[in-house]
């Protein structure tokens, strides 16, 4: 078979060329000549492939896809799990853009057309995708393992509850999601200090840590807050269990924590959830723990509480808010603001985001963050997304006929929106109704949305995008991170979240997510927004390294709409 590859010096990079025919070796091996680096070896089919692959370093797989007997897109997959690291380039005499589409969305690092290939292009491929793949390789790894804590991080567990939630009942399994945070940690960091603040982390992830059986995964997925995720058997007593660990937790972490030579006692509150019987979804198990936490914080001193189905009504701060949200809707009490999104080469305004308010009649402003995951529960996110549609088009009119031009305008679409069945035609009807001109409207949708149902999603983006809609992944890093998802969807921009940019010069390692998220982006041909820019200094960082443009408070707070058009200059 190929067993000259073995022998090969280290420098070289080895190409496996998978094709049953010999003339398309030839053809490659003559663009390859002058090029002694690469070193190119043929074999037949995919199975051959792996076996190569399981023996040999292979730096690149060429696939040719047009006389193999299975789907092209089965074997970049099979290839892909055995060898995610590995660049994978499909080839053929031809590929219109749409089956490259495909390709890339079955896990292809790119593709090419045997027809436009020569050794300018060939060479060019062979590098984007080696850097593609080393870049997300990066990311990945910067992501896996917390830099703190000897713990996983948030992305890991992203992926880990994901993954098992997954399998949960097919498999028999059952499992309870615990968070832990310490009370008034921000006060604690401001009189003692960020690094005494980072020696309780560690200590509290530690203890933690010890806390668990190899089995359980534990995560920090925030500054001070830890999860655990503790799978058992569905025969398994899964509250007994939890328990036991929550009593063994409390135990653990009452002790006071040391730092800096001192010793000062901290509180911690513990909530927990269990699946699949107070839900069976990443966000709202998270949401529901995130509740019992809260819960929990009520009770002085290290405490726990257990998630209870009604918990949200009591805990909420939006008490009685849910029946008043249609009469809002009717009342006309909700308002968008704008925030603006500033081009960093022209440092002029090149689009906004618009967000909503509640004008509440006796409790003044009410923000999104207090009332918008309530109405996500209760699915009045449905009318209230199209309210926001319907008015961010009607204010787009304004903007145009004042003679005021933006590219994009934002618009949040949540993933309960989703859920909807009507969700595109209303869309439709509405731009139709309002007349909305839709190459400059934006839906931003987070990677929750996207993880929940994947397929349903991208048929709805795929209908919008044919009305000229264009789409932005918003919080990216926050979520799943998956770069394969922009293969798979229309998407034309990514939102860097705001937890990396205020980071920025502060850590190194959010620095080179940062940068990474960037030019991995740029190689997508996507348009990079940084969101939640506070200071001169993180806007010189990403000058720096390239980003296209910045949303934040150090250009502006959203803004009412009067006000954000009175930030352009009047037309003569
Ligand atoms: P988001 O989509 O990530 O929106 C950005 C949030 O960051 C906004 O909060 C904005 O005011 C805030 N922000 C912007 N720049 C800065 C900064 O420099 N520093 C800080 N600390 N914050 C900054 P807001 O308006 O409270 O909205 C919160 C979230 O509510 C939004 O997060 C979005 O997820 C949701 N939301 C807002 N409007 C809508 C809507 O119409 N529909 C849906 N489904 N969700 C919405
Ligand atoms: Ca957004
Ligand atoms: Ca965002």
């Amino acid at each position: 078979m190929c067993s000259a590859l073995q022998q090969l010096p280290d420098k070289h990079k080895k190409i496996l060329l998978i094709d049953s025919h010999q003339e398309n070796q030839s053809r490659l091996k003559s663009i390859l000549e002058q090029h002694p680096l690469y070193q190119l070896t043929r074999c037949n089919d995919h199975v051959e492939a792996l076996l190569i692959l399981q023996q040999s370093s292979i730096d690149f797989i060429l696939l040719s896809c047009n006389n193999s007997p299975l789907p092209c897109t089965t074997i970049i997959s099979d290839l892909h799990k055995f060898r995610p690291n590995t660049p994978i380039i499909a080839l053929s005499p031809h590929i219109t853009e749409e089956q490259g589409q495909k390709l890339l969305t079955a896990n292809a690092t790119d593709f090419l057309s045997y027809e436009t290939l020569n050794t300018e292009i060939f060479l060019r491929t062979l590098r984007h995708a080696e850097l593609t793949i080393k870049q997300s390789t990066e990311i990945q790894l910067l992501r896996h393992s917390d830099t703190l804590a000897p713990v996983g991080n948030r992305q890991f567990f992203y992926l880990t509850l994901l993954y098992k939630l997954n399998s949960l009942i097919q498999q028999g399994r059952q499992l309870a999601l615990i968070t832990i945070d310490l009370d008034h940690f921000r006060k604690f960091n401001t009189r003692y200090g960020f690094s005494a603040g980072d020696e309780v982390v560690l200590e509290l992830g530690k203890r933690i840590q010890s806390s668990v059986s190899n089995d359980e995964m534990v995560a920090r997925i925030g500054n001070d807050e830890f999860a655990i995720i503790l799978d058992l058997p569905s025969t398994a007593p899964l509250l007994d269990t939890v328990k036991s660990l929550l009593g063994k937790l409390i135990a653990t972490l009452k002790s006071s924590y040391t730092h800096s030579q001192s010793q000062t006692q901290i509180d911690c509150s513990i909530g927990a959830v269990l699946a699949p019987e107070h839900g069976s979804e990443v966000d709202l198990l998270t949401k529901r723990a995130s509740m019992a936490r809260m819960q929990a914080k009520q009770i002085h001193g290290c405490s726990y509480s257990i998630y209870r189905p009604g918990m949200e009504l009591t805990s909420d701060k939006t008490v009685g808010l849910e029946s008043e949200i249609m009469t809002a809707l009717r009342a006309e009490q909700f308002v968008l603001f704008y925030q603006p999104r500033i081009d960093l080469r022209s440092g002029k305004i090149v689009g906004a985001e618009a967000l909503i308010r509640w004008q509440h009649p006796t409790r003044g402003m009410i923000m999104p963050g207090d009332f918008i995951p309530l109405c996500e529960r209760n699915g009045l996110i449905v009318p209230i997304g199209y309210w926001t549609i319907r008015q961010a088009g009607l204010h787009l009119k304004e903007l145009k006929e004042a003679g005021i031009h933006i590219d994009r305008l934002g618009v949040n679409l949540s993933f309960r929106q989703f859920k909807d069945d009507m969700l595109v035609d209303t869309i439709k009807r509405i731009i139709k109704q309002e007349d909305i001109d839709t190459s400059v409207l934006e839906f931003e949708l987070t990677e929750s949305a996207i993880f929940n149902d994947e397929n349903h999603v991208r048929e709805c983006l795929d209908s919008l995008a044919e009305e000229g809609i264009t789409f932005s992944l918003d919080d990216f890093g926050t979520g799943y991170s998956s770069f394969s998802l922009l293969h798979k969807l229309p998407i034309s921009a990514l939102k860097i979240d705001r937890s990396f940019v205020s980071h920025l010069n502060e850590s190194s390692e959010a620095e080179e997510i940062v940068r990474s998220i960037i030019s991995l982006a740029h190689n997508m041909k996507l348009t990079v927004v940084a969101e939640g820019v506070e200071t001169r200094e993180q806007l010189d960082f990403l000058i720096q390294d390239n980003c296209d443009q910045i949303q934040g408070y150090f250009y502006s707070p959203p803004v009412s709409f009067s006000d954000f058009k009175r930030m352009f200059p009047k037309p003569q």
